[in-house]
């Protein structure tokens, strides 16, 4: 049994969570709210330290981050709106505070790893994380790791096809009308007036969303070619939901697939997170045991 410590940082928008870990169980963890870069950076390593020791140190952080190996900022912070959080080295500062190895992803992508590693893509080689809440964020895992280019994509600022009788503009700041700007639970609770979470009894409200959101997973589908694709979030808790995505996407694919999995159970193929919310603070512990070992 792994019986090494490790430190996981989830770095969201509006709060951290952070943990540590003996092998994959957590032992302790706390919960700090976003604020200026070194209050929540901070409070993050004191709540570490205060611990005692630990081998290694993962984060699941918000993008953007710059995550080109040779770059002299890997593993900042690139340009935000977040006040004071653009070009905030959040790797180093963990890194040489703490004095021990520690590895950062994008938090799509390190829950991307958790759910391979422990969840519900344990095996595959090639899947997509997803998650539809304030945002719409996904973690493209290809060949056996997660997926980054020139830094990491951002699918979820794609574009849609319209559904004819929409006329919501969208509330992306670049985009207007892109996934994100149509179909993320802000969009949803815009659109129609109420928050997305109060909507369960309104059909016409889900049945658009799915068709966007299955519009979404065609494209994916056809540009990655993954074997399974997450589907989770807080947007994702309505109700039938996914079933009504998965209806869609059989029907806008229309029996065109390169492979053979989606002849089989679209059941199995989007499927929800097995972490739920957990997803990220999961995935930072896988982060910092391939740091440990690197
Ligand atoms: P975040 O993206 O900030 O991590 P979540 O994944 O929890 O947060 O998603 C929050 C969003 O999910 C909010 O827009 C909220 O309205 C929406 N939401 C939460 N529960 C439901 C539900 N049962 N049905 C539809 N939308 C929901
Ligand atoms: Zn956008």
């Amino acid at each position: 049994m792994n019986e090494q410590h490790y430190a996981a940082i989830e770095a969201g928008g509006t709060k951290f969570r952070v943990a540590v870990a003996r092998g994959r169980d957590i032992v302790a963890d706390t919960t700090i709210p976003t604020t200026a870069p070194d209050e929540t950076l901070g409070a993050a390593i004191d709540f570490i330290r205060s611990w005692g020791d630990v081998d290694a140190a993962g984060i699941a952080c918000f993008g953007p981050l710059d995550l080109e190996p040779t770059s002299p900022s890997y593993g900042s912070v690139t340009q935000t709106p977040k006040p004071g959080w653009s070009n905030v080295p959040v790797l180093d500062a963990v890194r040489s505070e703490l004095g021990i190895p520690a590895a950062i992803e994008v938090d799509v992508g390190g829950a991307a790893l958790g759910e391979w590693r422990w969840g519900a893509a344990q095996g595959l080689r090639h899947f997509i994380y997803i998650t539809v809440g304030t945002g719409f964020g996904a973690g493209l895992f290809i060949d056996g790791k997660v997926h980054h280019g020139m830094g990491h994509p951002e699918m979820g600022h794609i574009a849609l096809e319209r559904v004819p009788g929409d006329d919501y503009p969208g509330n992306c700041p670049f985009h207007g009308a892109c996934l994100e700007g149509m179909a993320a639970g802000p969009a949803i609770g815009d659109r129609w007036g109420a928050p997305s979470a109060e909507l369960g009894n309104r059909p016409e409200v889900w049945n658009l969303e799915a068709t966007y959101l299955a519009q979404a997973l065609r494209t994916f589908t056809y540009v990655a070619a993954p074997e399974r694709i997450l589907l989770g979030g807080g947007v994702m808790q309505q109700d039938g939901l996914i079933d009504l995505v998965r209806s869609k996407l059989v029907n806008q694919l229309n029996g065109y697939t390169t492979h053979d999995l989606l002849r089989g159970s679209v059941e199995d193929y989007v499927v929800a997170p097995a972490f739920g919310q957990d997803a990220g603070l999961i995935g930072a512990i896988a982060l910092a045991m391939d740091a440990a070992e690197s």
